[in-house]
């Protein structure tokens, strides 16, 4: 027998929030040193508690999750999401049009594999999570990354977008709020894309996993509830809001004219059923922490974990020569553009491992999220504030007298 080779359409995918540098990584703390893990976001490794909402109806749920449930989710699951996702204002939705996944990671497959003929094209944002893309490639797809202009805060460039539409183009993704930026896009925009997606015909998906964690008193609005009039599928769970990335809960909705979506839900229908369905004893969560809105602004106001640790971030990282950034106002993320001319950077995954080597802190390189230029890294912000701070001083630190060449 020949020894086993990779299929081909494997090439193209990449995984680098868990790459290589995460191995090293991994290696460097079995061999007793202390790394500072700053590459995923996963709220409980990090002193985030299981909230008592969330507990408490996971101890009654011991018994009913035990059976396979209906493929889309457990009824309850799906009317709270079905009255979450129309308290966003998204119109005409009911609870059969809510599919419950394991984590949002698994909808995302569910969405892309039966709307995708090989080669059509996905307007996926960069940079971008890179989930997205590697799923369009795995369905035989083709990402066509459309700019976010950081000189206009990070959001879509609208004119790119337009440029990039062929006759293959299928879908517009907009992840709001985003991963790796950190950025909550205002309803202008989301407006435009709208306008954009009517035009040429095109479908949305909507990845909103972070729309609960809001800061500085904005308001996170689905795009879903400006489209009635076109097939948008909008994704979430409560990996992040209620700390919960391990119980894998995520779910979609798809709202817009039943005549325009109706047989690609036929093949959503295919994909969900054909699995069976999602982790059952987990679901009980999603009713509980739907109507514990608490715990997430509990986290984002000022005062709370997730508002005070941007801002020690923020904070030292205005002090490092060489770096500038859009100050994020949602989720946990930031992403800092270094000067590389000042550094002779022209390898962004050059500079994190000799961060990681020098000052045990491990980042995700801009290259990771689908960004083309090697100028950026992402920081995961959800040590507390202290941690946090030295952290970004460790990295100036590190940069004062860096040269990559
Ligand atoms: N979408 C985005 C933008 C994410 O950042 C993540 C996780 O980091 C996911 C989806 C996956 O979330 P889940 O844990 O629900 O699978």
């Amino acid at each position: 027998m020949e020894a086993l080779k990779r299929a081909a359409r494997m090439e193209h995918i990449h995984s680098d929030i868990r790459g290589p540098l995460y191995l090293k990584a991994l290696e460097m703390q079995k061999n007793g040193e202390k790394v500072l893990k700053l590459n995923t976001g996963n709220p409980a490794v990090f002193g985030f508690e299981l909230p008592d909402s969330i507990r408490k109806a996971m101890e009654e749920s011991a018994d009913k999750g035990m059976a396979y449930c209906d493929f889309r989710g457990m009824p309850e699951a799906r009317e709270a999401i079905c009255e979450y996702e129309r308290g966003k204002g998204i119109r005409g939705i009911t609870m059969d049009d809510v599919f419950v996944g394991n984590g949002v990671s698994e909808v995302i497959s569910f969405a892309l594999l039966p709307l995708l003929n090989d080669a059509d094209e996905v307007l996926l944002p960069s940079p971008s999570y890179s989930l997205w893309g590697n799923t369009v490639y795995l369905a035989g797809g083709r990402p066509v990354f459309y700019t976010c202009d950081e000189q206009a805060g990070w959001f879509p460039d609208l004119a790119d977008i337009r440029s990039k539409i062929t006759p293959k183009t299928k879908a517009i993704v907009v992840i709001n709020p985003n991963n790796p930026t950190g950025v909550l896009y205002p309803k202008e925009i989301l407006q435009e894309i709208v306008n954009v997606a009517r035009e040429h015909g095109l479908m949305i998906f909507s990845d909103e996993v972070y729309d609960r964690l809001i800061l500085d008193g904005k308001q996170h609005v689905s795009i879903a509830s400006l489209a009635d009039d076109i097939p948008v599928v909008t994704m979430s769970g409560l990996s992040k809001s209620h700390f919960l990335c391990g119980y894998r809960c995520g779910w979609m909705v798809i709202s817009g004219p039943e005549k325009l979506t109706e047989e690609y839900r036929q093949g959503i229908i295919q994909m969900t059923s054909m699995r069976l369905c999602a982790n059952a004893l987990a679901q009980a969560a999603i009713p509980a922490a739907l109507k514990d809105m608490e715990t997430p602004r509990s986290m984002t106001r000022p005062g709370g974990r997730l508002y005070e640790q941007r801002e020690a971030v923020v904070k030292e990282l205005k002090k490092i020569d060489g770096i500038s950034f859009v100050k994020n106002d949602s989720a946990f993320y930031i992403f800092p553009k270094l000067d590389v001319k000042k550094f002779g950077i022209t390898n962004d995954k050059v500079f994190a491992r000799d961060l990681l080597y020098s000052k045990k802190i491990l980042l995700v390189p801009g290259s990771g999220f689908d960004w083309k230029d090697p100028d950026h890294f992402r920081i995961v912000m959800l040590p507390e504030a202290e941690e946090l701070a030295e952290a970004v001083r460790k990295i100036g630190e590190f940069l004062d007298g860096y040269q990559q060449h």
